[in-house]
């Protein structure tokens, strides 16, 4: 898939009824209750947020999660800050630790930061290997764990993450990235927070909220975590670079507010997932069990990337290969039509023998 200059993927080649399952965003978009409390503040777009939506929203969020005041911040979605958490914790002389396969802005900012990196796979059960994650680097500045995992959207228990904060170095940070936690069934970690250990935890309104395109997420941290994110670019302003636009902070706040969006959203991502993974497992491919998000990973028995094209031909556009796994892809849920059309573009491209 060609791309534009800001890496995004440039789908606009495709036929309009092209199912585009590849980049784990949620076909539902942004609640009815987000796109009516815009509708709101629409007029008032012309000023600054004057009315504090943007406060409020951290507000909300602050009472959800029982926070004092200045441990979240709201950012224009949540891979900005990630870079900002994983940068101002890792140098040349303080590396960062990562799964493999997992998503691949940590070690993006490594390679940035010319911070020394661990890849440690994940355990048998797609887990990360926290034990063989601090040994890999028991120096390092920060280690990295994206829970659900992206590609596999396999869960890491929480007391192994409980451990790891336990027994890393001092003075270092666990980044727990939560971008796609609403969907699973575990507990968080922004207990640790509260609790004022070396944690931050990023979450994101890309994905059970519908919000990919309108970009809001949070980063959870002690006050001297979150402030610490100045200390990479000192000569530009965090309050500028936090500054969430009124439209975001606005579908954000109503969508915290609206106590059904997640259970219902989870349910429908839950079945339409198990179902399409009962449809492959039947048919006897291999996939990576246990998901706990909007993706999963199947094994094309051929490299990912010439399945990929195969789809593409099909009108379905799947999601990638990770060097770890090269003969699996990444696959996104879509709504129960695109599943079926998935489905069938599937078998299809199965059937063709390998290039
Ligand atoms: N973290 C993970 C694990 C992701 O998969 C993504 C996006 O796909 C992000 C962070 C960044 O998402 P956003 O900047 O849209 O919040």
């Amino acid at each position: 898939t060609p791309r534009r200059r800001s890496g995004m993927p440039d789908f606009s080649h495709l036929p309009p009824d092209a199912v585009i399952i590849s980049s784990n965003e949620n076909p539902l978009g942004p609640a009815a209750s987000a796109l009516a409390a815009v509708g709101q503040v629409g007029v008032s777009g012309g000023r600054y947020d004057r009315f504090g939506v943007a406060a409020a929203t951290v507000k909300t969020i602050s009472e959800q999660f029982g926070l004092k005041p200045g441990y979240v911040e709201l950012f224009p979605g949540s891979g900005g800050p990630l870079d900002m958490a994983l940068m101002s914790n890792i140098s040349p002389s303080k590396g960062l630790v990562c799964a493999d396969p997992s998503y691949e802005q940590g070690p993006r900012a490594a390679a940035t930061c010319k911070a020394p990196l661990k890849m440690v796979p994940l355990t048998k059960t797609y887990a990360h290997d926290v034990k063989a994650m601090l040994a890999a680097d028991p120096n390092a500045g920060a280690f990295y764990i994206v829970n659900p995992n992206n590609p596999t959207g396999t869960m890491t228990p929480k007391e192994d993450i409980l451990w790891l904060i336990k027994n890393k170095p001092k003075g270092s940070v666990v980044i727990v990235d939560e971008a796609y936690f609403h969907f699973s069934n575990d507990e968080s970690v922004i207990d640790q927070v509260v609790a004022d250990q070396d944690v931050i935890v990023m979450r994101t309104f890309s994905k059970i909220y519908g919000m990919a395109g309108v970009r809001a997420g949070f980063a959870f941290g002690r006050p001297d975590l979150l402030a610490k994110f100045q200390t990479i670019s000192p000569e530009i302003s965090l309050r500028n670079v936090a500054s969430v636009s009124l439209f975001a902070a606005a579908a954000a706040h109503a969508s915290l507010l609206d106590p059904k969006l997640v259970p219902e959203r989870k349910k429908i991502n839950t079945d339409i997932r198990e179902s399409t993974l009962e449809f492959l497992d039947k048919r006897g491919y291999k996939i990576v069990p246990g998901s706990q998000a909007n993706m999963f990973m199947v094994d094309v028995n051929r490299p990912g990337r010439e399945f990929m094209g195969n789809m593409i031909k099909e009108g379905v556009v799947i999601g990638r290969s990770w060097s770890a796994m090269p003969n699996y892809v990444r696959v996104t849920v879509g709504t129960k039509p695109e599943m079926e059309k998935f489905q069938t573009a599937f078998v299809k491209c199965m059937d063709m023998p390998p290039a």
